[in-house]
């Protein structure tokens, strides 16, 4: 009977959740612009399956990729033969993720028997949700929770509104757009308890709150957070059904109408930066875009991703600063070095598309567009040694130093009403 259950087992194992057996990531250092092409080259082979972590646009940024086993040696060999740099920076993918699901799963033991919910663990959606309720029961005073809308899946989109007042403007953060950056969704719900716990005892958070709204969305693309844990650990788009192919989901960053279509995104529903078929057709944009012109007061817009340790604002889709350029790369920098004061991790800060590379269809840049002028976006944790892979013992570390940077922003919009 035991083995039967064992091989059952196994075979939904085999079924449904992904493997990454023998998958790498790789580093690679393009040293010019000429090598830069030959990657853009590399990453137009669709046969190859190969997952660019970070994309190849700037020689500056080195490019992690993940090379899944059967496409390892014709990788390295075009790179070797093209005299490109490059070293191994996950050595075997299975490994890692495998490690962590163990962790989450001891973790989860713990929280059982204790009846505690720990901040320094990665948890199932069904669990941030009772945190996130938890949340609203121990502050009810000034947290509550809202729903905004439904996924493409039917799961409810839920936003925690801090207020002490009625009809104050308001500010937005969200996480976990992109579903695999999961120390982004633990750093948010972190962050939740942290901004009702500080109410009435830090006197900055409580004349923001004094003045202004707060809301944050803890898992702004649930379908893919789902997908994540229970088939593949590195989904990042939503999970709609794309007519015509067989690929499913569109990337919700680059499905805002803002430069909607062009450059930094796919239009192939099979790219994990498709941009979708229109503007907001993703259902999860739409809710957040419909409550922030419904709410029509919003005066910052702070989205939270990971990786790469940037502090970001407009413009991605064209090259061009924005007009508020100087206000925002100040107070940007001012943020940068609050949240390296906690254990000196380094964030560099400029426009998308002057740190990064263009990138179109993403949501500061809406918001910002639309008259939202502290728009701005984390790259949390770390420069790329486990990128996506952050383990556990990072998330509070990550949350307790990035609500620095946050405080900083949120006192520059308090102090800065316009
Ligand atoms: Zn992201």
């Amino acid at each position: 009977m035991k083995i039967l259950l064992l091989l059952a087992a196994l075979v939904a194992g085999v079924l449904c959740e992904r493997t990454f057996i023998g998958e790498q990531v790789l580093r690679i250092k393009a040293r010019n612009g000429e090598q830069i092409r030959q990657l853009q080259d590399l990453q137009s082979l669709a046969h190859l399956q190969l997952d660019f972590w970070t994309e190849p646009a700037n020689p500056e940024i080195p490019v992690d990729v993940r090379v899944p086993f059967d496409s390892l040696q014709s990788v390295k060999i075009y790179l070797e033969s093209n005299n490109i740099d490059y070293s191994i920076m996950i050595k075997d993918l299975q490994e890692v993720i495998h490690a962590e699901k163990q962790e989450m799963e001891i973790n989860q033991r713990k929280e059982r028997n204790s009846g505690t919910f720990n901040y320094g663990a990665y948890h199932t959606l069904n669990n941030l949700y009772s945190a996130i309720d938890a949340i609203v029961l121990d502050y009810k005073s000034i947290v509550s929770k809202q729903q905004i809308g439904l996924s493409y899946e039917k799961r409810p989109i839920n936003v925690l509104k801090f207020s002490t007042g009625a009809n104050r403007p308001g500010i937005w953060i969200d996480a976990g757009i992109h579903s695999r950056e999961w120390v982004t969704q633990a750093t948010a719900l972190w962050t939740a308890h942290k901004l009702a716990s500080d109410y009435g005892k830090d006197s900055s958070i409580t004349s923001l709150l004094n003045r202004y709204d707060v809301f944050l969305l803890v898992v702004t693309n649930p379908d893919g957070y789902v997908y994540s844990h229970s088939n593949d650990r590195m989904w990042r788009k939503t999970r709609s059904i794309n007519s015509g192919s067989r690929c499913v989901g569109a990337d919700p960053n680059r499905n805002w109408n803002a430069g909607f279509g062009g450059p930094g995104a796919s239009s192939d529903p099979c790219s994990d930066s498709y941009y979708g078929p229109r503007a907001e057709s993703e259902v999860e944009v739409k809710a957040v875009a419909d409550f922030i012109r419904g709410h029509g007061k919003i005066k910052g817009f702070i989205s939270i991703h990971s990786y790469s340790q940037y502090l970001l604002f407009p413009y991605g889709y064209k090259c061009t600063n924005p007009p508020h350029f100087t206000e925002l790369n100040n107070v940007g920098k001012a943020a940068a070095t609050a949240l390296s004061s906690l254990y000196g991790t380094q964030y560099r800060v400029g426009t998308i598309c002057s740190t990064i590379y263009q990138a179109s269809g993403g949501s500061i840049d809406w918001t910002y567009d639309i008259g939202i002028k502290y728009s701005f976006a984390f790259e949390l944790r770390d420069t790329g040694r486990y990128g996506f892979l952050l383990p556990s013992t990072q998330i509070l570390p990550t949350a307790q130093e990035t609500w620095l940077g946050l405080k900083k922003l949120l006192e520059h919009i308090r102090d800065n009403p316009y």
